[in-house]
């Protein structure tokens, strides 16, 4: 099989993002995605799958093994030459590395050593996401630690009872967990050379019947035990001629509300106990989780923004870490008196306005919006 028809293959299927998070002659587009490296903006990436090739039987999955699909793999030579002739070009900026899992150990190796030419031969230092396979050695996670600025590991379900509706063939404390401790152990030692970005998970959502305050009481651990950079939520929708193929894809608005609890979680000071759960412990899809919150809680309102700490500003609705931030800033300068004033700081004044003082009075705004 020749390289662009690998690169068709093996690019389109990191689209179905198995094991891989959040898409010259011939048409290389398709393999290219974005990502949004922490100072903002996007950065064009590779990203592909070293095989399709799989021996689980994850039951979402469009390569589980026995379903009918065309295989490929690369070699780490094809890959490496694939990748640099792309950067070079300027078609990309960074590489996105999963994998199927052809023996979880001989993958991994082919992976690193894909990554090692790109490093070394190729004299690539630019973005790269190394996908940790499940049961990885450690030698493997140390090395995949040394040599990407990202890494993660999948947990796809928030515990072992979802993951075995899920991915039969997978160990959550073993095979799942042990890894993603390890790199993040590696990484606290300092073995990254180039993982400034950290650890990262992803959470396949809403396929194993989980609640939403199980994957956010498993992030939140996470964030605690292992101070994971990040996670990730792929809403569950379905692939033909798998076990789920008849179960319903799962709302977008989930995903949605799931990333702003996450946003939440890491920037504002929420806690699992903050979110406002339904009897089945799932967020509301109609409604900002931050909202709910406030709502939730009207003896914690008004807020007297020139009076209040950072923490304080930051449950208002409407405000966020930069305008809070300004609010103090601006606070030095003199007394905040109209929304004008907040607005001009960057608070989304119709959402603050029910919940503030300025100078002891309610904003007017406030009355219309009630
Ligand atoms: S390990 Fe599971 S999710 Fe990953 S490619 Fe294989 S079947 Fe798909």
């Amino acid at each position: 099989m020749d390289i662009h028809r690998k690169l068709d293959l093996l690019g389109r299927a990191a689209g179905f993002d198995v094991c891989a998070p959040p898409g010259g002659p011939p048409d290389l587009r398709p393999y290219i995605s974005y990502v949004q490296p922490p100072g903002g903006g996007k950065k064009p990436v590779l990203k592909v799958l070293q095989t399709s090739f799989c021996e689980r039987n994850c039951r979402y999955c469009a390569f589980r093994a026995g379903r009918d699909v065309e295989r490929a793999a690369f070699t780490p030579d094809e890959l490496a030459a694939a990748f640099d002739q792309m950067q070079r070009s300027g078609l990309v900026q960074g590489l996105f590395l999963s994998s199927g899992i052809a023996g979880s150990v001989r993958t991994m190796d082919r992976m690193i050593a894909t990554v090692e030419l790109v490093r070394e031969r190729y004299g690539y230092t630019g973005y790269v996401h190394l996908k940790i396979l499940p049961d990885a050695e450690e030698a493997q996670i140390e090395q995949a630690v040394r040599l990407a600025d990202r890494v993660s590991v999948n947990l796809e379900a928030p515990n072992p009872e979802r993951l075995a509706l899920l991915a039969p063939r997978k160990d959550f404390a073993q095979g799942l967990m042990g890894p993603l401790r390890r790199a993040a152990a590696a990484i606290a030692r300092g073995q990254g050379l180039w993982t400034k970005l950290g650890l990262t998970t992803q959470f396949v959502v809403g396929a194993a019947g989980e609640s939403d305050r199980e994957l956010l009481a498993t992030t939140q651990r996470l964030y605690d035990e292992l101070h994971l950079a990040r996670a990730y939520f792929s809403a569950f929708s379905p692939v033909p001629d798998t076990p789920l193929e008849d179960q319903p894809p799962v709302h977008p608005a989930r995903q949605h509300r799931l990333y702003q609890s996450d946003f939440l979680m890491r920037y504002y000071g929420f806690r699992l106990d903050d979110f406002v759960f339904d009897a089945q412990g799932n967020l509301a899809l109609n409604e900002d989780p931050k909202i709910a919150w406030a709502e939730a809680h009207p003896e914690y309102f008004p807020v007297e923004v020139n009076r209040a700490g950072q923490s304080a500003l930051l449950r208002v609705p409407g405000i966020g870490p930069v305008s809070a931030r300004r609010i103090l800033e601006a606070r030095r300068q003199g007394v905040l008196r109209s929304l004008g004033d907040l607005r001009r700081l960057g608070v989304i004044v119709a959402r603050a306005a029910p919940y503030v003082l300025l100078n002891g009075q309610r904003p007017p705004l406030q009355m219309s919006l009630f």
